[in-house]
C-alpha cells in the first residue's frame, strides 16, 4: 500500500519514494517567531505532523527540518518597536512555539535551524547566484534575483511569466511578502537601513544588511538535507511567492531538482476569510486553552478535515472535537479495564484487527485522508463495543484491539492511554497506594493521594482498580 500525495507541481498523485530508498528528507517552513503562533498556523503544523507520523506508520524513516524564521521584516519591526535585541525578542516566541507544539502533541522533528545561524551559508549562496548571472546588486545596495533568468519560474504555482508584466519597470520588490499582482525580481540580500533595521545587520561582500526570507529556506534545506529533498510542505499561502522563489534560488544554484514533491495545506478560515494576524481574526492556542479546551481537542478539531480542504473555525467545531475525543478515550478505558467472560474467545479477532489496520492504512495512503481514517477508527469502536456488550470478547481479544487503537493513534496523536501517559514516578505511587488500600492502610493511601495531587494527578477508584488522570 504505497503512500501517495497530491503534488502541487504536477497536480497529480505521486508515490512517496525516498531518494536514498529508506529515509524521507522532509522540509517544512516553520514559524516566524515575531508573536505567538495562531491556530491557523497550527493547522498546517499539525498536517505536517500527521504526514510525518503517517510516513513512519508505513515504515519510512523520516529526517525532517522545520526552520525558525528569526530574521525577516516582521521580526525586525517587532524588535525595533520593543527596543529589544533581535535575539531577545524572537527567543520568547521560539520558547512559546515549543511549548505550544508539545501541548498539541506535535512530535519533535530532527532539526530546527534558526535562520540567524546560517548567515555565512546564505552569503555564499548569493555569491554563487551572482557568479551564475541570475542575481545582481541593485542601485539601492540590495541584491536581487532576476526571475527572468530562471526558465522554470512559475512552474509550482502554474503562473506563466509571459502573461504577467514583470521587470524592473514594475518596480523591484524589497519586501519579504508580495502577491501575484506585483510579481518582480525579489530580494536576496536587503541593504541596511538604520532607521528601519535598528541594530540588526550582518557584514557581507555586498555591504551591511540581512538575508531575504525566501533565501533562508533554500540555504537551510540544502545545508541539512542536501541539494534534492523528497518532500517540501507548507501552507497554501507559501506556494507563491515563497516556494516559487525557493525553487528559483536552489535550482539556479545547484542545477538539481530542489524538491521531488510539494504539498500544501489549505487554510483555517474564520467567516470564510483566512485566519491571520493582519485581519485580526485569530485565536492563539493559549486563547483556547484558557477557555478550557485541551491541546488534544484543539488538535483533533484542526486535523479532522482533509488537508486540501479549507476548514472554518467555530466553537461548535471544538465541541464536536471534544465529544469525539471522549468517545475515543472512553473506548480506550473500556478496553484497558475489560476483563471479559472466562472461556470465551472471538474466533475472528485476527481478521477483525487486520482489516481495521488495513482500512486505516488505505485511507492514509490515499493522499492522507484523515477524515476517512477517523471513520475507520469510529467504525471499529462501534463494532468492538457491540462485541463487548454481547460478551463475545476475551481479555486477550480486547488487548489485541487496544493494540490496533495504539497503532492508529501513533498517527492521530489524540488518545490517552493510562499506562503510557503516566510518568514512572506517578505509576509507582499509584501502585503503592493500591497496596496500602489492599492492607487497609487508609492513612498512607490518603497521603499518596495528596502526593499525586501535588504532581498534578487525581486518582479515581473503580471496581477494577485505581485509575489516575491528569488534574
Ligand atoms: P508564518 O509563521 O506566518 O511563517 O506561518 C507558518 C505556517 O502557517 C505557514 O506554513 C503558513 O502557510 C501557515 N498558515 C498561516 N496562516 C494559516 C491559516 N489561516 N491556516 C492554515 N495555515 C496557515
Ligand atoms: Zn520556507
Amino acid at each position: 500500500m504505497p503512500l501517495q500525495l497530491f503534488n502541487t507541481e504536477t497536480r497529480a498523485l505521486q508515490t512517496v519514494t525516498p531518494l536514498d530508498g529508506k529515509k524521507v528528507r522532509f522540509y517544512t517552513c516553520g514559524p516566524t517567531v515575531y508573536d505567538f503562533a495562531h491556530i491557523g498556523n497550527f493547522r498546517t503544523f499539525i498536517f505536517e505532523d500527521i504526514l510525518r507520523r503517517a510516513m513512519k506508520f508505513f515504515g519510512y524513516e523520516v529526517m525532517q527540518v522545520m526552520n525558525l524564521t528569526d530574521v525577516d521584516d516582521k521580526t525586525i519591526r517587532g524588535s525595533v518597536a520593543k527596543k529589544m535585541s533581535l535575539n531577545d525578542f524572537t527567543s520568547q516566541y521560539t520558547k512559546a512555539f515549543f511549548e505550544d507544539i508539545k501541548t498539541l502533541n506535535i512530535e519533535q522533528v530532527e532539526h530546527y535551524p534558526a535562520a540567524t545561524d546560517y548567515i555565512p551559508q546564505m552569503i555564499e549562496m548569493i555569491e554563487e547566484l551572482i557568479r551564475k548571472g541570475v542575481a545582481y546588486v541593485g542601485k539601492d545596495g540590495s541584491v536581487y534575483f532576476a526571475i527572468g533568468k530562471f526558465p522554470g519560474y512559475g512552474k509550482l504555482s502554474h503562473l506563466s511569466l509571459d502573461e504577467l508584466k514583470v521587470g524592473a519597470s514594475e518596480g523591484r520588490r524589497s519586501q519579504d511578502e508580495y502577491g501575484k499582482e506585483n510579481i518582480a525580481d525579489f530580494v536576496l540580500w536587503k541593504g541596511y537601513d538604520p532607521e528601519r533595521d535598528g541594530e540588526v545587520y550582518w557584514e557581507s561582500p555586498f555591504g551591511k544588511g540581512r538575508p531575504g526570507w525566501h533565501l533562508e529556506c533554500s540555504v537551510m534545506a540544502r545545508a541539512i538535507l542536501g541539494d534534492t529533498i523528497d518532500i517540501h510542505a507548507g501552507g497554501v499561502d507559501l506556494m507563491f511567492p515563497h516556494h516559487e522563489n525557493e525553487i528559483a534560488q536552489s535550482e539556479s544554484c545547484t542545477g538539481c531538482c530542489f524538491s521531488k514533491l510539494w504539498v500544501h495545506a489549505e487554510h483555517l478560515l474564520v467567516d470564510n476569510k483566512k485566519m491571520s494576524k493582519s485581519l485580526g481574526n485569530f485565536y492563539t492556542l493559549r486563547d483556547l486553552l484558557e477557555k478550557g479546551y485541551s491541546g488534544k481537542v484543539i488538535r483533533y478539531m484542526l486535523m479532522q478535515t482533509h488537508y486540501r480542504t479549507s476548514l472554518n473555525f467555530t466553537f461548535q467545531g471544538l465541541e464536536g472535537a471534544k465529544a469525539a475525543i471522549s468517545r475515543i478515550n472512553d473506548f480506550i478505558i473500556r478496553l484497558e479495564e475489560y476483563q471479559g467472560p472466562l472461556g470465551v474467545q472471538f474466533a475472528d479477532i485476527e481478521s477483525f484487527t487486520a482489516r481495521a489496520i488495513e482500512d486505516f492504512g488505505k485511507a492514509l495512503a490515499d493522499d492522507l485522508n484523515v477524515p476517512e481514517a477517523l471513520a475507520v477508527l469510529f467504525e471499529m469502536i462501534r463494532a468492538a463495543n457491540g462485541l463487548c456488550d454481547a460478551k463475545k470478547l476475551s481479555r486477550h481479544d480486547a488487548e489485541a484491539i487496544l493494540e490496533v487503537v495504539k497503532k492508529m493513534d501513533s498517527v492521530l496523536g489524540v488518545g490517552t492511554f493510562t499506562h503510557e501517559s503516566v510518568p514512572a514516578e506517578v505509576q509507582k505511587l499509584v501502585d503503592e497506594r493500591q497496596h496500602a488500600r489492599a492492607v487497609r492502610d487508609w492513612k498512607r493511601s490518603d497521603e499518596i493521594r495528596d502526593a499525586l495531587a501535588g504532581l498534578g494527578y487525581v486518582v479515581e477508584d473503580t471496581p477494577s482498580g485505581s485509575r489516575v488522570k491528569r488534574l
